[in-house]
């Protein structure tokens, strides 16, 4: 079988916000956001990426895209290393590689309509020629995503909350991407609209051939759209492995804490699974742990894990792990 192809390859991924502090604003820290994170997205695919606030997961997508210019390593989108590009070079990338944010309405400016909402990335990115092609593009994009050319005219508080997602979606497309990073899109949606934007989101994959870095708080929301999936714990990767793996043979501790906290709708199968529930509160990035950084709240560290950082290792074909009992 053929190997797949990798659009986007994370290298050493390290993103560091200085602390500072006293009148004069002297560097003290740094916030380790993202700490050194290797992975590879292949073409086509939906990488899942989860964890809970803080773990980093946000900043390693804007670190991808050089929203956030990284501190270490190195991002290749088609083989181009993006970290060491002039920013010239980064804004033409720019159009191949984009992002939907999690807030819909946050993310759209409150005085501009809809169609020139759209519009704008097709101008800034040379992608209209005229205002006749423009038009048109806007009018494709809207059916695409499933609204009504006609609402071109309205502004974004016209729009419920998925159709706002839809518009921010639409915006996404307009450059014709090969790579849309998700953030968390659907987690400030109604759980009835939740799915309609992962139909959505997955219908354009297949269409468009697009590949998805898709950001989630929870192991719940990723199942059914990711190929595979990453799971970060403070600036880390813990896990990264295929979807139907990782579900059913997790190896990480941390992994296996967050599957279990996810409800089942059996009441018989709810009541009768065993929630592994974690102690104490996700360790301040500014002051990681020492060794593994997972220790400080895992039900299996040894005084190994306190002192050794373990390494993120393939422990089976394709499935990635960091534990020292793995
Ligand atoms: Fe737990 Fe140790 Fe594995 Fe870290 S290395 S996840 S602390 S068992």
């Amino acid at each position: 079988m053929s190997e797949p192809e990798v659009l986007v390859g994370v290298r050493g991924l390290a993103v560091h916000f200085p602390t500072r502090s006293g009148l004069l604003g002297r560097t003290t820290g740094a916030i380790k956001a993202v700490d050194g994170i290797s992975f590879d997205i292949r073409r086509g695919e939906t990488l899942g990426m989860v964890g809970e606030s803080g773990c980093g997961k946000t900043t390693a997508g804007r670190a991808i895209l050089q929203l956030i210019r990284p501190t270490a390593g190195s991002v290749t989108l088609e083989d181009v290393d993006l970290v060491r590009q002039p920013p010239a070079d980064i804004r033409r990338a720019r159009r191949r590689m984009q992002m939907v944010f999690q807030d819909p309405y946050a993310s759209l400016n409150p005085q501009m309509r809809v169609g020139e909402i759209i519009a704008r990335p097709l101008r800034v990115h040379g992608v209209a020629r005229t205002r006749a092609d423009e038009r048109r593009m806007v009018v494709e994009l809207m059916e695409k995503v499933g609204l009504d050319p006609a609402w071109r005219e309205r502004y974004p508080h016209e729009f419920s909350g998925g159709q706002r997602q839809r518009i921010g979606i639409a915006r996404a497309l307009a450059t014709k991407p090969a790579f849309i990073v998700c953030d968390e899109p659907i987690s400030a949606l109604d759980v009835s609209i939740q799915a309609q934007i992962v139909n959505l989101l997955e219908a354009l994959r297949e269409e468009l051939g697009l590949t998805y870095l898709f950001i989630a708080h929870d192991l719940g929301m990723v199942r059914h759209i990711s190929t595979r999936v990453a799971v970060m714990y403070l600036g880390k990767m813990m896990e990264l492995t295929a979807s139907e793996e990782l579900y059913e043979n997790p190896l990480h501790p941390y992994t296996k804490a967050l599957l279990s906290a996810i409800p089942i709708p059996d009441p018989v199968l709810e009541r009768a699974r065993r929630r592994i529930l974690l102690e104490g509160d996700l360790p301040s990035p500014a002051h990681p742990p020492a060794g593994c950084r997972f220790s400080t709240r895992c039900p299996l560290a040894t005084e190994r894990c306190r002192q050794e950082e373990p390494a993120f290792r393939e422990a089976a074909e394709g499935h990635w792990v960091a534990c020292h009992l793995v």
